[in-house]
């Protein structure tokens, strides 16, 4: 964290900055990935995460799932940048 003249108890207000902008809820998060994290699990039953495995095409809400189950299942490892398959040979 960053020290900018803040005492610890005015930062328990400024550290939630991104706040959730659907009805019923209003969570704060102290990051906007945090947020978009949220609104994905909670808001969202999209799945856009497509296994592209011949006879698969499970899908997952985040990445982080779909390459758990590539790894798991597939005993593949999904490269970062390209979304290409790796053999784990
Ligand atoms: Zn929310
Ligand atoms: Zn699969």
């Amino acid at each position: 964290m960053y020290a900018i003249g803040v005492n610890v108890a005015n930062s328990l207000q400024q550290n939630n900055k991104y706040k959730c902008n659907e009805e019923n809820c209003g969570k704060c998060f102290n990051q906007r990935t945090d947020l978009n994290d949220h609104k994905q699990r909670v808001h969202c039953d999209e799945k856009p995460f497509v296994c592209h495995f011949n006879d698969c095409h499970k899908s997952f809400k985040t990445k982080a799932n779909l390459r758990r189950h590539v790894v798991v299942g597939h005993r593949q490892s999904m490269c970062n940048n390209t979304h290409r398959t790796v053999m784990l040979l």
